[in-house]
């Protein structure tokens, strides 16, 4: 066991200065993740030694590469509690895997009559691909209602099932702006009670905490890789075996088939069929690095450091009178938050001039920005190496912000 505490050793990254020659706050997890020197190390022994193409080659290279490829497969099944890994496809990130599972599993059963449900706190990735799809069959979005402290209106989610026309279910494990973890366990015994197929936006939950498919019981995960300390480029559509198997490819190519004619091809088994072309070897070996990093922490610790970091966060912007803070009390790492009078990308440019990186938008996530009656927030996003000590520098950063613009002044 990798001991939290120490870790943040392990990131280089994480030791410089940035503007004004203050010492770096990565308070920005949420957007993207740095990177331990085991995956940088990774993906760089596999260029150095093993580089060669997968699937193909029968020579000691390609040998390699295949063993590596597939060896990060089998890894991040594990990590995922996937019995079987075949049933994890490669992609390039969450965004790719929500499209493949609309595009593919969805728009060639879903008709007028059918019904999607969302959430209105996902991001763009689960929900643009939705509206294409109902764009493109007539099938109807329907939403589950917000409470006020951002969590979901479990009773709202009954009832739209409760129509007997929902086909899918997609919904986030965990909000990437308010935090909030979903009940997954029970929406998706719900779902499946009636007969709706469940898709779990995992961008912001695997790497965060202990997540298993099998005790979850979703149909189909999807995540990235360089939010879970791995390389970009990378991510991951988990799904069941009997469904992948139901689904056409998305994309045509080389790997994807088994016998090519001239005017028709048969395909390749899963997860080859969805993955044409020469996919992203290197990558892949670096998020089976970053798996393995991951597994040396543990998960539950991993959840357990961050809920300290999160609740401590909570207490000391809460202490800050015009500080308004989103989202419910029990969240995952991150806390989106508005500093009354002070428009949020103000607030991120003085935080990053003391040094503290944060990120203000609305982080793909506009209906919620409206559904908060806010244009943006600022979000500060936590992970394995952040500290205590991070949270007093975002502190003292806000009073500075609070100095300049004038604590409590009226808004913009
Ligand atoms: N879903 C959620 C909840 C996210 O936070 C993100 C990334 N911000 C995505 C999906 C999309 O991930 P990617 O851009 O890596 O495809």
């Amino acid at each position: 066991m990798r001991c939290i505490e120490t870790c943040r050793e392990d990131f280089p990254a994480l030791h410089q200065t940035v503007t004004g020659g203050h010492p770096l706050v990565y308070l920005d997890s949420a957007a993207t993740s740095h990177k331990p020197r085991s995956v940088i190390e990774a993906e760089a022994r596999f260029y150095q030694r093993d580089n060669a193409n997968v699937h193909r080659g029968v020579h000691a290279l390609a040998e390699r590469a295949t063993e590596a490829y597939e060896g990060a497969r089998r890894a991040v099944a594990r990590f995922i509690g996937a019995p079987d890994p075949a049933c994890v496809i490669f992609v390039r990130g969450a965004t790719e895997a929500l499209n493949l599972v609309a595009r593919s599993y969805a728009q060639p059963r879903l008709g007028p009559d059918d019904e999607i449900v969302l959430t209105p706190m996902e991001h763009h990735s689960n929900l643009v691909p939705w509206q294409m799809v109902a764009q493109a069959t007539g099938a109807r979005l329907r939403y589950v209602d917000l409470l006020p402290d951002g969590t979901l209106d479990l009773p709202s989610y009954e009832r739209l099932l409760e129509g007997g026309r929902v086909r899918v279910v997609a919904f986030t494990h965990q909000s990437n702006v308010l935090g909030t973890i979903n009940p997954v366990r029970e929406m998706a015994e719900r779902a499946h009670r009636a007969g709706a197929v469940v898709v779990l936006d995992g961008a912001q939950s695997v790497p965060h905490q202990p997540v298993d498919v099998e005790r979850l019981g979703c149909d189909f995960l999807a995540f990235s890789g360089h939010k879970m300390m791995g390389p970009t480029g990378i991510g991951v559509l988990w799904g069941r075996r009997e469904l992948l198997e139901s689904m056409p490819p998305l994309f045509g190519g080389g790997e994807m088939i088994r016998e090519v004619g001239l005017f028709e091809s048969t395909y390749n088994d899963v997860p080859y069929r969805f993955e044409a072309g020469t996919p992203p070897i290197a990558q892949a070996v670096g998020l089976g690095a970053a798996v393995e990093y991951l597994e040396s922490l543990g998960m539950e610790r991993v959840r357990a450091h961050e809920e300290r970091l999160v609740a401590y966060a909570l207490e000391r912007l809460g202490q800050m009178p015009d500080v308004r803070i989103y989202g419910p009390r029990e969240r995952g790492g991150l806390v989106s938050f508005n500093v009354e009078g002070v428009h949020p990308h103000d607030v991120a440019t003085i935080l990053d001039q003391q040094g503290v990186a944060v990120r203000a938008g609305h982080h793909c996530a506009q209906p919620l920005m409206r559904w908060l009656d806010v244009a943006a927030t600022v979000r500060a996003s936590f992970y394995v190496y952040n500290t205590p000590e991070d949270v007093d520098a975002l502190v003292r950063a806000l009073e500075a912000v609070r100095a300049i613009f004038g604590a409590g002044a009226t808004p913009r």
